[in-house]
């Protein structure tokens, strides 16, 4: 019999009572798992009610003892990073030592909620006026939604819930049905840190559970990851809800590699970059574009026996770099696009479709995939693939190669390579892309800064963690206030100015 994955609603698990249940399974052997419970409106329902009820007495509470709890949270998690990192591997597939690299990049967020007492100090004005102060205070909006992607099971959901809980918000989790588990495993670790029952709560399921989140009128914001199509769909309707939302989406971020470059630097950076975590990441590099036709001939010929090399194992394998992919959908999905790259008549150079792991035939294994000549009308080139496959682009120029990554529909991130720091300037300062690296193959902001990218790759205004993260989860308050108030100083019908 296999185990159910259930909800976690004011501080204890919750089995649900839907009876509609989805399977979870490990990815590196194709065996079912579990299964998770899929969650009805009356659950979701109940956890906003819980999440609502406990909501003044935690906005209440000091932001030093939210902080406290905070770091008491962060020793917990350090503690039970082992048990974290298995979950991930177990259920999404990825090699332990990147669980590990998502755990540590999830806790970076936490250390920085911990300095809440800092970031909600607001501004203050002394005498705006005669005997007239004024000052802006943040404050938390009520019950706020966080709806995850399965590609980082701990690390997304933590770039949410550290922020809006340390600013006084309650928070229901509703995480990807595909790796669920370590969610739970959050909520037993924020009980055991003392945070009070109902502050955070984790709702397991599907669109019914998304929509019922969505149309809620006690949810005040809405904070989601996941594909374009989808994130589209949550702002427009969180937004014709009234909530504030911030909808980040999918990507196909581009390496622009100059003739300039060091090579060997660009082919190590492009091997953990396109083929980390097996190209399930949204600022993974699925695009190379180099500008000549040398810098590509050497890069085809050096990144050529890396491709092929690739040690593709179970997870849990020491020697592993690069895990199954999440499910046999995706796998047929991604063995589909290399299909049609072919039929498209890019060159395949390395072909990573077929590969097997002995003992482990039903596993979602693919082997990494490298495409030369690809173009930008081809749909390889055009959609996001999220999955181990490079595409090589020959471009004439800079100029050229900055116009591709531009005409893009997607905006997350982008990187150059290049020893001239005119080009990595003029690059930097012009490129249309949220995330921009120099010499660095994956730009991901540190939790102290916010995350997030332009075009379709994020709708709303606001950046996920860092400054952008407290402004999400809080509104402004100014306070104009006058002291002596006694003093009595007549009506004035004209708009107030100060003296
Ligand atoms: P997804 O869009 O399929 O699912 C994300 C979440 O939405 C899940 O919780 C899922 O249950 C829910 N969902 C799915 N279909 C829904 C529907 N029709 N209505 C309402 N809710 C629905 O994404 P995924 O496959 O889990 O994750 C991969 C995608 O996430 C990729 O496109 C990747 O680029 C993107 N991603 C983006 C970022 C970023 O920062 N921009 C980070 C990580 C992942």
């Amino acid at each position: 019999m296999t185990t159910t994955i259930e909800h976690y609603i004011n501080g204890s698990t919750f089995p649900g009572t839907s009876g509609n249940s989805s399977a979870v399974f490990n990815p590196a052997t194709g065996a079912q798992s579990a299964s998770v419970a899929l969650a009805s409106p009356d659950e979701v329902n109940a956890a906003v009610a819980a999440a609502s009820a406990v909501f003044p007495a935690w906005a209440a509470t000091t932001p030093l003892n939210r902080a406290r709890v905070m770091f008491k949270f962060k020793d917990l998690v350090e503690q039970n990073s082992d048990s974290l990192k298995a979950m991930i591997t177990a259920e999404h597939g990825k090699v332990l030592g990147d669980a590990g690299g998502e755990v540590t990049r999830g806790l970076e967020v936490i250390e920085f909620a911990c300095g809440i007492p800092h970031l909600l100090k607001g501004e203050h004005s002394k005498n705006v006026g005669t005997d007239v102060d004024s000052w802006s205070e943040m404050q938390p909006l009520g019950v706020v939604a966080g709806i995850t992607p399965f590609n980082f099971p701990v690390m997304v959901p933590m770039w949410m819930f550290p922020v809006a809980i340390a600013c006084g918000n309650t928070f229901v989790l509703k995480p990807s049905e595909r790796d669920p588990s370590p969610s739970l495993l959050i909520a037993e670790l924020f009980k055991q840190a003392g945070l009070p029952d109902g502050v955070f709560n984790v709702i397991n399921g599907d669109k019914t559970a998304v929509d019922a989140l969505l149309a809620h009128q006690d949810v005040q914001a809405v904070s989601f990851v996941g594909s374009t199509p989808i994130a589209q769909y949550i702002y427009a309707t969180a937004s014709a809800h009234g909530k504030r939302v911030q909808a980040l989406g999918g990507a196909k971020n581009h390496m622009l590699i100059m003739p300039d470059a060091d090579i060997d630097q660009a082919v190590d950076a492009l091997m953990g970059a396109a083929y980390g975590s097996a190209g399930e990441r949204c600022m993974a590099i699925s695009v190379a574009v180099c500008v000549g036709d040398e810098a590509a001939d050497q890069l085809i010929e050096k990144l050529t026996p890396k491709v092929q090399n690739l040690k593709v194992l179970p997870g849990t394998e020491a020697e592993a770099e690069m895990g199954p992919l999440v499910t046999a959908q995706h796998l047929e999905r991604v063995t589909g696009y290399v299909d049609l790259g072919v039929e498209e008549g890019a060159s395949l150079i390395v072909d990573g479709r077929n590969h097997k792991v002995l003992d482990y035939e039903g596993g979602y294994f693919i082997g990494g995939c490298l495409f030369d000549n690809v173009t930008e009308d081809m749909r390889i080139y055009q959609d996001e693939i999220f999955g181990p496959v490079l595409c090589v682009v020959r471009v004439p120029s800079f100029d050229a190669g900055c116009e591709l990554i531009n005409n893009h529909e997607y905006g997350n991130g982008t990187t150059i390579f290049t020893r001239d720091g005119d080009s990595a300037r003029q690059f930097t300062h012009s490129i249309q892309i949220g995330m921009v690296g120099v010499n660095v193959p994956i730009p991901v902001p540190m939790a102290f800064h916010s995350f997030g990218g332009w075009k379709r790759s994020l709708f709303g205004p606001l950046y996920v963690h860092g400054p952008d993260g407290v402004r999400f989860y809080t509104r402004m308050k100014t306070v104009t206030s006058r002291w002596p108030a006694g003093l009595r100083r007549g009506s004035d019908f004209s708009m107030p100015t100060m003296k």
